[in-house]
């Protein structure tokens, strides 16, 4: 086999066997059959792809002895033989990159005057055109101009662009394609099983993909893995031979990217590192599944792919699972490492920062921001008395969230110390318009210390609301939410003492709280009227009180308040419904103590 090799060897010697380039095969079978046979022949595309096999049999072809036409090139007749040996003096086959002495290929074109001296057709097969000499390419250009009948030129190219525009008018052009791996696949165990070489499954398809669409590539892994590997060739042998990382690994990646399991994703990661495989590989690898696993999400078209039955099922499976936002901040994300790996001291740790970045900042547009869990410190039973203990001032809160919502409070939490002197509110402190205090400046009794000088200008932009009232509404509001959320367990426990009063209670949901007042909206007055007896009423302030931890009265409404809120309390009601606002409120453990306008006033 060193001898000869597969790729020469297992040469198509009859359209037939050619694997691919159909649309190139159908036209030429049927020019042949036709007898109309043009002059001169452009085949142009990428290297390995059959464009020099292509030439030959189109060679052998014209000059088959095969009595019918439709037949040929036979591959058995006295011509096709001494074509496939390299040994019929009418078919010349000059490479152009090694005639690159301007006599030599002037000389052999200008040669094409002088008829055959076997053959019916003098051909002449110049690959890599394009290299051609200016000289040559004049020669060339003669010759195309007024063919003599029994000349047939076949031009090779892997560059199409190079080859002077003059000739290219003169030519059949033919655009060869690249071998998909599942033509490749099957062509390499077709061979394979007649060279008695094992392969094990996933082997052809890893080698197909490492030939990136030529067949002389192809078998020329498949020539070396033969010559050192005994016994069937397995994934294994391709991927140590290629430096290919084990597909297995960027698989077990990306489905713990999408079960957002980072102890998973981080063990592939590692996995990878320990073989002492190529981490920049791997990260291409890894970037070409996540981009296939787009390309099907976007289009659900699996012709994009090229890739094999079982290998599409599997992205198609991906697909359905991964949300398209996920996928093309992945794709980003794992596309930009190569520099970086590269580059680094730090071995893997670039694709490990990636991978935690992948699950744990999300894509913005699929994954909405849930508030955070609260911090360990337990609710009070009764939010609305309790003050917070200590308000937290943001270190550096996001700049976007800052914007869209407000809050002196968070700015300039006042810490409530039960020691602390009565200090004037807020609004009274002496603030000049024009003249923005200091946050030094001195105030009465016990000055608060100084807020971090990046929020003073916004604290003295405007003043202040009333703070005492802010945080009034706020625990009125976050005891509202806590009703809300419970309101079915209330009702649950309203049950037992009353079965009445509980669906009484299906009609009604908790609307405000004011103070030591829980207020329920309720559809109709004669809701309101029952909810309100006396007797009816103690037993969901009894419930409340156990519930809670504190009485509460309750009242009840049937009238919606006006949907425009105007006042701080309405305002900050409003922002509270905002899932970002409450994000935030979590995060920061603060509250709202103002709302203010977007835009200046
Ligand atoms: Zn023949």
């Amino acid at each position: 086999m060193a001898v000869q090799s597969l790729y020469r060897k297992w040469r198509s010697q009859t359209f037939a066997e050619l694997v691919g380039q159909e649309h190139v095969v159908q036209t030429l079978r049927n020019a042949i059959a036709e007898d109309r046979v043009g002059h001169a022949y452009l085949f142009t595309g990428p290297r390995g792809v059959g464009k020099t096999t292509m030439a030959r049999l189109l060679a052998k072809a014209v000059n088959c002895l095969h009595p019918d036409p439709a037949a040929r090139p036979c591959g058995v007749c006295e011509m096709c033989t001494a074509i496939a040996e390299g040994r019929a003096v009418d078919v010349i086959e000059m490479d152009a990159a090694s005639h690159t002495s301007v006599e030599d290929a002037r000389e052999i074109i200008e040669r094409v005057q002088f008829r055959p001296s076997v053959a019916r057709m003098k051909v002449y097969i110049i690959d890599e055109t394009h290299m051609l000499s200016t000289a040559a390419f004049n020669a060339l250009l003669k010759t195309l101009e007024e063919p003599p009948d029994h000349a047939l030129f076949i031009l090779a190219t892997t560059e199409v662009h190079k080859v002077p525009a003059t000739i290219l008018s003169r030519c059949q052009r033919f655009t060869f394609v690249r071998h998909s791996v599942t033509s490749m696949a099957a062509h390499l165990r077709r061979i394979a099983a007649a060279e008695g070489i094992a392969l094990a499954d996933g082997a052809p398809e890893a080698i197909a993909r490492a030939a990136t669409g030529s067949m002389r590539d192809a078998l020329g892994i498949l020539e070396q893995l033969a010559s050192f590997v005994e016994g069937p060739i397995t994934l294994h042998h391709v991927q140590s031979l290629l430096g290919m990382t084990a597909a297995a690994e960027v698989d077990a990646l990306i489905a713990a990217l999408l079960a957002a399991d980072l102890t998973a994703a981080l063990r592939a990661v590692n996995a990878v590192a320990n073989q002492g495989a190529d981490l920049r590989q791997f990260a291409r690898d890894l970037v070409e599944r996540l981009r296939a696993v787009m390309l099907l999400k976007a289009t659900g078209d699996r012709a994009l792919l090229d890739l094999g039955d079982d290998e599409v099922a599997q992205l198609a499976q991906w697909a359905q699972q991964a949300e398209m936002a996920a996928l093309v901040q992945w794709v980003k994300l794992f596309s930009n490492l190569d520099y970086q790996l590269r580059t680094t001291p730090y071995g893997h740790l670039p694709l490990e920062v990636a991978v935690v970045e992948a699950l744990l900042a999300p894509a913005p547009a699929t994954q909405p921001v849930a508030p955070r869990p609260q911090p360990a410190r337990p609710l009070p039973s009764a939010p609305v008395m309790a003050p917070r203990p200590q308000p937290v001032v943001p270190a550096e809160p996001a700049r976007s969230i800052y914007m869209s919502f407000v809050t002196a409070g968070m700015l300039h939490p006042q810490p409530v110390v039960p020691t602390e002197p009565a200090r004037p509110p807020v609004a009274e402190q002496p603030t000049p318009a024009a003249e923005p205090v200091e946050p030094a400046a001195p105030a009465p009794a016990d000055p608060p210390p100084p807020p971090p000088a990046a929020w003073a200008a916004a604290q003295h932009a405007r003043p202040p609301a009333d703070p005492a009232a802010a945080r009034a509404a706020a625990a009125d509001l976050s005891l509202l939410e806590q009703l809300e959320a419970t309101w079915e367990d209330f009702k649950r426990d309203v049950r037992p003492r009353s079965p009445t009063v509980q669906a009484l209670l299906n009609s009604a949901r908790p609307y405000d709280v004011e103070g030591n007042t829980i207020v329920l909206l309720v559809s109709s007055a004669f809701h309101k009227e029952r909810l309100e007896e006396p007797k009816n009423r103690a037993i969901i302030e009894e419930v409340l009180r156990r519930r809670l931890g504190k009485a509460y009265a309750v009242r009840c409404t049937i009238e919606e308040k006006s949907v425009e809120p105007t006042d701080l309390r309405g305002k900050i009601r409003e922002a509270r419904k905002d899932e970002l606002v409450r994000a935030a409120l979590n995060i920061f453990d603060a509250h709202i103590v103002d709302i203010e306008p977007l835009e200046p006033e």
